[in-house]
């Protein structure tokens, strides 16, 4: 305890999590992804945290893309767009 010289570097298990999301989104820098991945290898808690995040993004996508043709899709976020325009 307290000699593992790693311990300056690894983040704490609130630190992840609280980033799992921007991790998942791809936002993050390369060596904080390093640091997150690093600290996933090693705290198994984090590590299901975080595959249970993935997967469940992984359904939502999925679901996502059989139920809403593209078509609609694209009709959507033009509506979106026009809505946040007016909000102005
Ligand atoms: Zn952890």
């Amino acid at each position: 305890m307290g000699t593992n010289h790693y311990n300056n570097d690894s983040m704490e298990c609130k630190d992840v999590l609280a980033r799992l999301y921007t991790f998942l989104d791809g936002e993050l820098t390369e060596e904080r992804r390093i640091r997150i991945r690093r600290h996933l290898d090693e705290c198994s808690p984090c590590l299901e945290a975080y595959e249970f995040e993935a997967e469940l993004r992984q359904m939502v996508a999925n679901r996502l893309r059989d139920r809403v043709p593209d078509m609609l899709r694209s009709k959507i976020s033009q509506l979106i767009e026009k809505d946040s325009q007016s909000a102005n």
